[in-house]
C-alpha cells in the first residue's frame, strides 16, 4: 500500500477557486490523502465547509484567526461561528489563539476571541488548531501566556494541534501536557534548531502540516507552498529520526486521524 500523508493545516479558502482545485488535486496525487483547511474569518470558514463538501480529501476548520480580530467578538458572531462549527465535515476548531507581533491586534480582543472559542471548540467537541506567534521564535517567547489561557479555559478536554511549531523543547512539553499535538512544517527543513527537538520528541505526539496559502511575493509559482509538500516534512523527519518515511507518515497520519475522529 503506498504512504499515505495528511496536511493538518492549511488555507485553501484564500486561492482564486480554481487554483484551490489544483492545489486539492496535486495533494491528492501526492498520496496527502486528508486536508484540513483552516478558516480565519467567517467567510473564510464557510468557503472551507464549501470546499469540504466538493473533495472527499478535503475537511474543515472553523475560527477566527488572531490577526483576523477587529474588537471583541460578539454573541452574533459567536452564534454564527457556533452554526458554522455544526456543519457536516467540520473536524476541528481552526484557527484560534494568540499573536504576539507588535503590530497584532489589542491583546485583550484576541484573549476574548481566544477563550470563547476555546468554550466553543468544548461545547462541540472539537480538537483546537492554535496559533501562538511570539516575537523571539525558537524560544520559549511568550508561548506561556497562551499555555496558560489554553489550561485556564480546559482545553485539554477536547485535545488540538501547536500548529507551525517554531520554539523551544520546553514549549513543545508543555503543549504535549495540555493535550495537543506538535505540528511541524516546512521551517523543519531550515531551522537546525528544532532539529534536536524533533528528534527528542515522539512521533506519538507529532503531526504534520504546511500551512499553505498563495504566496505571491516568491517570483515563481512553482516555489509556492502547497500541501502536496508535506512529504518534505514527512522526508526531513524521517531523516532526522532515522526511520522510514513510511513510519513517518503512518505514525502522524494516525496522530491526527484519531484526534479529528476520521479513524483510518
Ligand atoms: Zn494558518
Amino acid at each position: 500500500m503506498p504512504m499515505v500523508l495528511c496536511d493538518c493545516h492549511v488555507h485553501l479558502a484564500s486561492y482564486e477557486a480554481q487554483e484551490s482545485y489544483d492545489v486539492i488535486r496535486r495533494a491528492e496525487g501526492a498520496n496527502v490523502k486528508t486536508i484540513i483547511t483552516a478558516g480565519t474569518t467567517l467567510e473564510t470558514s464557510r468557503r472551507c465547509i464549501e470546499l469540504a463538501s466538493s473533495f472527499t480529501s478535503v475537511y474543515a476548520g472553523v475560527g477566527i484567526h488572531p490577526n483576523r480580530v477587529r474588537g471583541f467578538l460578539k454573541d452574533s458572531e459567536l452564534e454564527a461561528l457556533e452554526r458554522l462549527a455544526r456543519s457536516p465535515r467540520v473536524v476541528v476548531w481552526s484557527e484560534t489563539g494568540m499573536d504576539y507581533l507588535p503590530n497584532a491586534p489589542n491583546r485583550q480582543w484576541q484573549e476574548q476571541a481566544f477563550r470563547e472559542q476555546i468554550r466553543l471548540a468544548r461545547r462541540l467537541r472539537l480538537p483546537l488548531v492554535w496559533h501562538s506567534q511570539v516575537t523571539e521564535p525558537n524560544t520559549a517567547g511568550q508561548h506561556p501566556e497562551t499555555l496558560r489561557i489554553l489550561r485556564e479555559e480546559h482545553a485539554e478536554e477536547v485535545g488540538g494541534v501547536m500548529h507551525y511549531f517554531q520554539a523551544d523543547e520546553a514549549t513543545a512539553r508543555r503543549a504535549i501536557d495540555a493535550g495537543s499535538f506538535i505540528s511541524f512544517a516546512k521551517p523543519l527543513l531550515r531551522q537546525p534548531h528544532q532539529w534536536a527537538i524533533a528528534q527528542k520528541l515522539p512521533l506519538a505526539n507529532i503531526v504534520l502540516e504546511t500551512d499553505a496559502s498563495p504566496q505571491p511575493y516568491k517570483p515563481s509559482r512553482a516555489d509556492w507552498t502547497e500541501p502536496k509538500d508535506v512529504a518534505l516534512v514527512a522526508q526531513k523527519l524521517a531523516e532526522l529520526k532515522g526511520v522510514s518515511v513510511e513510519e513517518v507518515a503512518e505514525a502522524t497520519s494516525r496522530n491526527l486521524l484519531r484526534l479529528v475522529g476520521l479513524h483510518s
